[in-house]
């Protein structure tokens, strides 16, 4: 089956009792056994619902995995992911990370003996030198959030995997649309739903997809033990939003294209971070391992000015100035203050997250509309 198919096939049956097409949103927290122990496979909703299980065999099969277990949120997922270390263990992860990842490694998990450290890996062969005795899980995003920086991934796995040290790759930007990371080596996949799986900026959620059984029974046993279970709703929501994953993130590919050659002419942008421009430093490994660029862009109007920024963020009327990305309208942020306001300046500044770099989140409106949009907000520079 092709990812277009399998985006509305894979793993989803009508349901056998009236031929519902769509997958039903099974709301309930329990199920009747005939005698003590004799049921139907489902004996209380934090361990098995038949939506939730329908999205996990439809995600397990979009990323080429095992299996799949779904989270409340792109953190709750990690968080699973995290539990199956010990203290003692570390994370070798790379330096230019989502906010909210940083401070989970950092903050939470640093606290019960399990060390982080974040690293430059622009340069696959950097991991060499970081990979130690205690290492267990090399953490990557490609690409990152928000310098839409490009890590060979094929490369980060091969070398881990030589440590006998597992990979796990946040595929959150890319989609498995655009790139599979289990086909390039990656152990596990990480995905915030939240954002172009779900597409409509509606839900929050998140899953884990395991290249392996052994894997996914340790990721299932965390995520009934511990509980950070999505309600069936949302599943729901997230199934439907993936039958038009394809459509959309093609649509969102070729805008985000468009405006990265605009801003890249525009004489009050300093620079471009895409790697779909033949010049971004990533984008001979990115036209290797995805299928097309992606619908994020990032800019930077220069000299570390949040003011500026602030004067075209406020500007946009089709650009939503808010969090989040992946949805099918199109948003803007100021990562410095917003989405990484959590990591600290200083290590900011090592991958170029400046006071000054917007970051947009495009989506399937009209290319003239937004184009316009943009061009009327850089004119209050
Ligand atoms: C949003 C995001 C997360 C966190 O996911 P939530 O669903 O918000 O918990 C993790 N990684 C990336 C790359 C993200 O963009």
């Amino acid at each position: 089956m092709k990812i277009e198919t399998k985006v509305i096939h894979a793993g989803i049956h009508p349901d056998p009792q009236t031929g519902s097409v769509m997958t039903p949103i099974y709301q309930t927290s329990t199920y009747a056994q005939s005698s003590p122990g004799v049921h139907q496979g489902y004996e209380y909703a934090r361990t098995q619902n038949p939506t939730r299980e329908t999205l996990e065999n439809n995600l397990a099969a979009l990323e080429n995995g095992y299996g799949s277990v779904c989270f409340g949120s792109g953190l709750a997922a990690m968080d699973a992911i995290l539990k199956t270390l010990k203290s003692g263990d570390e994370v070798v992860s790379i330096n230019d990370v989502y906010g909210g990842s940083y401070r989970q490694l950092k903050v939470i998990f640093g606290k019960f003996g399990i060390e982080s450290k974040f690293v430059d890996l622009s340069d696959a062969q950097n991991l060499k030198k970081h990979i130690g005795p205690k290492t267990k899980l090399i953490w990557v995003e490609s690409p990152t959030n928000p310098m839409l920086q490009i890590v060979d991934i094929e490369a980060i796995c091969k070398i881990a995997a030589e440590a006998g040290v597992k990979t796990c790759v946040d595929n959150t930007f890319a989609t498995p649309f655009l790139q599979t990371p289990i086909d390039l080596g990656a152990d596990l996949v990480l995905h915030s739903a939240t954002k172009y799986l779900g597409g409509h900026s509606d839900v929050v959620h998140g899953v884990v997809i395991c290249k392996t059984k052994e894997d996914h029974e340790a990721i299932k046993f965390v995520q009934n033990a511990s509980g950070a279970v999505p309600g069936p709703l949302d599943c729901f929501l997230i199934l439907r939003g993936i039958k038009t994953l394809h459509l959309r993130v093609q649509r969102a590919c070729e805008n985000a294209e468009k405006i990265a050659a605009f801003l890249q002419g525009h004489p009050k942008v300093e620079k471009v971070y895409y790697p779909g421009l033949p010049e971004n430093p990533g984008h001979q490994i990115a036209k290797k391992q995805m299928r097309g660029f992606g619908g994020m862009v990032s800019f930077d109007l220069g000299n570390d000015d949040a003011e500026l920024c602030r004067k075209v963020l406020e500007k946009t009327k089709y650009f939503l100035l808010a969090e989040s990305l992946g949805g099918v309208e199109s948003l803007i942020g100021h990562p410095a203050s917003m989405t990484h306001g959590s990591i600290p300046k200083e290590e900011r500044m090592k991958t170029g997250l400046t006071d000054s770099l917007i970051r947009l989140s495009v989506g399937v409106e009209n290319i003239d509309d937004l184009i316009g949009d943009l061009e009327q907000a850089l004119e209050v520079l």
